[in-house]
């Protein structure tokens, strides 16, 4: 038997002692009208309201802005109860009430949307409330705020309109700041304002209260789709259909006089987590003077009072001590029911204490992790719940150093976001000069139209890096975040002159040697130096850590390839390397020249020659970080880029062009820079190079065989090297590079009569590659998916050239995020999840892992767990982040 759908319901009520709703109905109640019911239930002094909910909002967009049948009566009958409860009659010109009318999302959305106060004051209920208080001034000036407000926020009249009336007002009469103006004066103001909204609108102000409510639900569900919070919303990937609840609540006043108050408090130190009842109020006053720092609000503890020093006004705990008293037993009611930090705002009228809003508490990372591991250790909360609290992105936050938020910053230029940290140096345009004032002690910013391999130590020996051109897996954005270097990459707004040691942002002039700070969290490009903020792995940092590596199941490596970066990454936790890019070995001022002979060789036995140049310093690297991985998985992937990466490059004159057009050379060649394209990386690399050139990967793998040999000898650990192949299309690819491998481990096995164990497998990243997999994985003892290449051959998109167009992409909402730094799980996802199952089939035990950029990406990392890969490998500073996501993602899974 089917029962029809219960009578729709649209208005819940809260306040003193009894709420429809509850804490669990966010969706339906948005998060302040639950907490507000929260509040209520748990018998809190909440002024009495009701809540307008969520379906409220879906039903008015789909209706061309028609509210649902029956809300009317069901907010008049939710209306008599707050008038019985707060002893008043809305409307009445005895005894009138006023209300508020608040949004309130399912998520928090600060500032974003409407909200309107003291609705149901009109010129008689005005007159009535300074009677009833006593304070005529007290009145009007709430009179005038209200007319201001809504006249605004649901009249549409400008804002400026009123400000200006009010500055000739005190103008003309002689006053300098509004607390000059006396009740007369105020009546005066709000006559004039009611003028200016009629001659405004041509209709007189409502000065019926139940219009005025109305008007105000209209315009706080209109608020939903403002610019403001529609961007908003995309910034913070908060889905469009949620609707925002609306908040009608009786009115407080904390400006009623000297026994009136009103402020925020959090109920642990936000800052850092400390636990300490931290926050400010002011006497006298409403809500938006505190937060709007109009006055200097004081601390609520008598404690922090004293420590702020100089500050002779009392403390709440002084000035108001029972009211001081409620509110700490209420801070702990909150935190032990909620088992969270709080943050509440609160008013006292007439020495009574009310409660506003309580929600969880916005904490810095530090704070974070104190609040968590305390929690769990007070027993409020379990070890699981305390690492789903730190979001494993904010940990960059920790790692790096940030700018001090105290100082004024001047923003010059904005690029991407790709490798966080913050750095102040003095600007060079070029890798040596880099390496050359660095080496005097000086702190540097290499700015480039983008790097490659040849920069790499220039890159290392600056403290930050910044590219005109290239997106968020440009070279520049992979190895500074390899390198834990700060990077703010394709700031396309820069305009370089490499060759006259200088460059313009906006017409301004930056030479060589000029300061600059970087801050690679935002992309932001400051003038000057600005103070940073160290990084400090607390005690809570490795607790928390600790507690999420019994959790979780993924493997977590790094990807690193110097012996700094080895050893970083083993200090944030890797259990292996997953990718060591041996090319980067190879531009050491040392060996760069045995490189480019090698590439220059006219034949097999000349590069041959050159190549021998080669092997022990390769040897004597990889000895270095086997040692340094002690016993440790390694995976080392042949030479990968193409060979003229290796040589240098010299600039085309564009001279003519600029003649031939009348336009300044600098701008033609700048614009030329900004529109080349780069090959996409689809010719002579990977293992086409070893194909053609195999005597380069025998070389390679002579190195490794030696290196793990000397080492096994020297600690008597077995060492195990993987080595991988790059590029890898087809079987036929991997078979014949394989042999070259083993050939080589035989001799050398032969030679030393030591047998090394070792395993040869391949890097997934071109689509043929994964639909093979099952035919690859019969000769490849691994896979690693390298997602970088495998996200560019999938998309057709260029991977260094994406940054110019994916801005428009993501703007247009046409991509939710950039493939480059989180996974497409439909499409590349997809070829990874064929790839996976297809090579476990053919072979059981295959070791699957991903060393792409996505191995650091909580939401990548999610994806790897629930298609069951073995390790994710990342840059070393990321480790930390992998292995938090791989926690969530086992918990979420679990
Ligand atoms: C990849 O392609 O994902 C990868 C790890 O290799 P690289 O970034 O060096 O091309
Ligand atoms: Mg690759």
């Amino acid at each position: 038997m089917k029962f029809g759908k219960a009578k729709a319901r649209w208005v819940y009520g809260f306040g003193v002692g009894h709420a429809d709703g509850n804490a669990g109905m966010k969706d339906l109640l948005g998060g302040k009208g639950a907490n507000l019911a929260e509040m209520s239930n748990l018998g809190l002094p909440v002024p009495p309201g009701f809540t307008l909910s969520t379906e409220v909002c879906a039903h008015y967009y789909a209706n061309d802005h028609a509210y649902p049948d029956g809300l009317l009566a069901e907010v008049k009958k939710a209306l008599r109860r707050v008038e019985k409860i707060a002893g008043a009659k809305f409307g009445d010109p005895k005894n009138p009430l006023l209300l508020s009318v608040r949004s309130g999302g399912r998520a928090s959305m600060p500032g974003m949307m409407d909200t309107v106060l003291n609705i149901g004051l009109n010129d008689a209920t005005a007159e009535r409330l300074a009677e009833l208080s006593g304070d005529k001034r007290f009145a009007y000036d709430t009179y005038r705020r209200f007319l201001q407000m809504y006249g605004n926020v649901v009249l549409g009249v400008p804002h400026h309109l009123f400000e200006e009336i009010l500055e000739l007002y005190k103008e003309e009469h002689g006053h300098t700041l509004d607390t000059d103006l006396s009740a007369e004066d105020w009546v005066a103001v709000t006559g004039a304002f009611q003028r200016k909204i009629e001659e405004t609108l041509d209709a007189p102000f409502p000065q019926d209260p139940h219009a005025q409510v109305w008007g105000a639900i209209g315009a706080v569900f209109a608020s939903w789709m403002n610019p403001r919070a529609t961007i908003y919303r995309r910034l913070h990937d908060i889905p469009e259909d949620w609707g925002t609840a609306v908040n009608v609540q009786a009115m407080v006043f904390g400006n009623m006089g000297e026994d009136c108050a009103t402020g925020v408090a959090f109920t642990r130190n936000p800052a850092t987590g400390g636990k300490e009842f931290y926050g400010e109020f002011l006497i006298n006053a409403q809500g938006e003077d505190v937060v709007a720092g109009i006055r200097t609000p004081q601390p609520l503890a008598k404690r922090a009072q004293d420590m702020a020093g100089g500050d002779k006004r009392p403390s709440l705990e002084e000035a108001m001590p029972d009211v001081f008293a409620q509110l700490l037993a209420i801070r702990t009611e909150l935190e032990s029911h909620y088992r969270d930090m709080q943050d509440i705002e609160f008013t006292v009228q007439k020495k009574k204490l009310w409660m506003l809003q309580t929600r969880n508490g916005k904490r810095t990372i530090h704070a974070a992790l104190k609040i968590a591991v305390d929690m769990s250790e007070e027993g409020l909360i379990t070890h699981e719940e305390a690492i789903r609290r730190i979001d494993p992105a904010a940990l960059d936050q920790l790692l790096h150093p940030t700018l001090d938020p105290e100082t004024p910053q001047e923003v010059l230029a904005t690029g991407l976001p790709a490798s966080p940290g913050a750095a102040s140096g003095a600007i060079v345009f070029t890798a040596a000069e880099a390496g050359i004032e660095a080496g005097r002690g000086k702190d540097v910013i290499l700015v480039r139209v983008e790097t490659s391999p040849e920069d790499i130590q220039g890159m290392h020996a600056a403290v930050g890096i910044l590219t005109t051109r290239g997106g968020l897996t440009s070279h520049a954005a992979v190895v500074a975040r390899g390198m834990g270097r700060p990077c703010v990459s394709g700031a396309g707004e820069i305009r370089l002159d490499e060759a006259a040691g200088e460059m313009r942002i906006r017409g301004r002039l930056f030479k060589r040697g000029d300061v600059i700070t970087i801050d690679g969290a935002n992309g932001r490009v400051l003038a000057g130096q600005v103070p940073m903020r160290r990084p400090e792995l607390s005690g809570d940092f490795v607790t928390l850590m600790r507690w999420a590596d019994g959790i979780r199941r993924l493997g977590v490596r790094a990807n690193a390839e110097t012996p700094q970066d080895a050893a970083t990454a083993r200090r944030f936790g890797a259990e292996g390397i997953g990718l060591c890019r041996t090319e980067h070995m190879f531009f050491d001022t040392g060996r760069i020249l045995a490189v480019r002979e090698m590439i220059l060789a006219k034949d097999a036995e000349a590069r041959r020659k050159a190549l021998a140049k080669l092997r022990p310093m390769q040897r004597d690297d990889f000895a270095e970080i086997f040692r340094i991985m002690a016993g440790l998985p390694v995976t080392i992937r042949l030479l990968d880029p193409p060979l003229h990466e290796f040589l240098p490059k010299t600039g085309p004159e564009i001279e003519e062009l600029a003649k031939s057009i009348g336009a300044e050379a600098v701008d033609v060649k700048a614009r030329a820079e900004q529109l080349r394209e780069v090959n996409p990386m689809l010719g002579h690399r990977g293992c086409r190079l070893g194909i053609t050139y195999p005597e380069i990967y025998e070389m390679q793998a002579q190195a490794i065989f030696e290196a793990a040999t000397l080492v096994a000898k020297e600690t008597g650990a077995a060492i195990v090297p993987e080595i991988m192949i790059p590029l890898v299309a087809t079987k036929e690819e991997f078979d014949f590079l394989k042999a070259v491998v083993d050939k080589v481990a035989d001799g050398i096995a032969a030679a030393s009569g030591v047998r090394i164990t070792y395993r040869v497998g391949t890097m997934i990243e071109l689509p043929r590659a994964a639909l093979l997999a099952g035919q690859i994985a019969r000769s490849a003892e691994f896979f690693s998916f390298g997602t970088n290449d495998l996200t560019q051959t999938t998309f057709g998109i260029s991977r260094d050239d994406a940054g110019g167009f994916l801005k428009s992409y993501l703007d247009k909402g046409l991509l939710r995020k950039d493939p480059f730094a989180t996974l497409d799980v439909e499409g590349v996802g997809e070829l990874i999840r064929i790839a996976a199952e297809r090579g476990r089939a053919a072979r059981g035990n295959l070791h699957l892992g991903i060393c792409g950029e996505h191995g650091g990406d909580p939401a990548s990392v999610a994806f790897c767990e629930r298609i069951g890969l073995d390790y994710v490998s990342c840059s070393p500073y990321r480790v930390p982040i992998a292995r938090l996501a791989a926690a969530h993602a086992a918990l979420k899974a679990s």
